[in-house]
């Protein structure tokens, strides 16, 4: 049987989404106006239920589209201790490699919100011992969260020795934010406050020039290619990302399928196939950071296993819905 192939970046929480989601009214005419008025009212309603079903169905459906290892970026801002462990023990329980994180903001309920969220994360990296699961630390994205909430997660990744992994100028808006704040851009920010450890995952990296692409490779850093997100969300073609070897691909939400990723960064991102297949590559060198170079054997959840997960998400996906209606 063949390798799996790696997810560098997704949601677990967004896999009910397609199981009748309301359209937001009105519709959104920027990223971050797709971020208010669909993600950040979806991760504000999750409870224990819904993210536990969303996450088993995530990774059974990763698992079945041959992805064995994925690495997820979680909010849900009024369930953040112990969710972690929900979705650790979704993947561990149909077998697929997991590498988690709480990705701290502070864009609900301000500063304490951002404790909580790396309470969360430092929390998991001492209470876990899944041998299929890791964690690191995580933080939304600069454009959520103060000078001191980045000082802190920097030292705090520094201490426990795990990279971070954060979105990063996935659009413009997290550019001007940084500019607004004195830095030349977000990851100059994340830079000069000590946010990023060696190994840390940027995410996108859409809007960074050739010379910052390079500077976030010289740092140690990966970057991890949504092509599908970034054309879905119309937040432009990442072009830069060549300048760097280090670069994977992710889904960011997207199911789990690794090969049309791929072709979408052709599709999508500026790529040749050659480029492509080396980013899709990429993730086993990525992987094996975390879990070592042996392969886990690649899993295939069975038909009926995947029919129950289905049933429980068109279960649980209404009452989801209805309380996203009300935040
Ligand atoms: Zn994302």
């Amino acid at each position: 049987m063949s390798d799996g192939t790696v997810n560098a970046h997704t949601h677990l929480y967004s896999a009910l989404a397609p199981y009748g989601m309301p359209a937001p009214v009105p519709p959104p005419e920027s990223f971050v106006q797709i971020l208010e008025r669909i993600w950040w009212r979806l991760d504000r309603a999750l409870d224990a239920e819904s993210l536990a079903v969303s996450a088993r169905l995530y990774a059974a459906e990763s698992l079945a589209l041959g992805t064995t290892t994925v690495f997820d970026h979680h909010e849900s801002p009024n369930l953040i201790e112990g969710s972690l462990d929900l979705l650790a023990d979704a993947c561990a329980d149909v077998g697929l490699e997991a590498v988690l994180c709480y990705g701290v903001t502070e864009r609900n309920f301000g500063h304490d919100e951002a404790r909580r969220g790396l309470r969360e994360g430092l929390r998991f990296l001492d209470a876990n011992t899944r041998p299929l699961v890791r964690g690191v630390l995580g933080i939304h994205a600069s454009f959520t969260v103060s000078d001191e909430t980045l000082r802190e997660v920097g030292a705090a990744a520094r201490a426990a020795g795990v990279p971070v992994h954060v979105h990063l100028a996935e659009d413009q808006a997290d550019v001007t934010d940084a500019r607004a704040r004195g830095y030349a851009g977000p990851l100059e920010r994340l830079l000069a406050l000590d946010a990023l450890t060696p190994g840390s995952i940027l995410a996108h990296g859409v809007h960074l020039s050739p010379e910052q692409v390079r500077r976030a490779h010289d740092a140690g850093c990966w970057l991890v290619n949504n092509p599908r997100s970034n054309a879905n969300n119309r937040v432009g073609c990442a072009q830069s990302l060549a300048a760097s070897g280090r670069v994977a691909l992710g889904t960011d939400g997207f199911p789990a399928d690794m090969l049309a990723e791929r072709d979408a960064a052709v599709a999508h991102a500026g790529c040749d196939a050659t480029t492509a297949q080396a980013r899709l590559d990429a993730g086993l060198t990525l992987r094996a950071a975390f879990f070592g170079p042996d392969r886990p054997p690649r899993a295939s959840p069975e038909t009926a296993v995947l029919e129950s997960l289905r049933a429980d998400a068109r279960r649980v996906a209404p009452r989801l819905f209805e309380r996203m209606k009300a935040l």
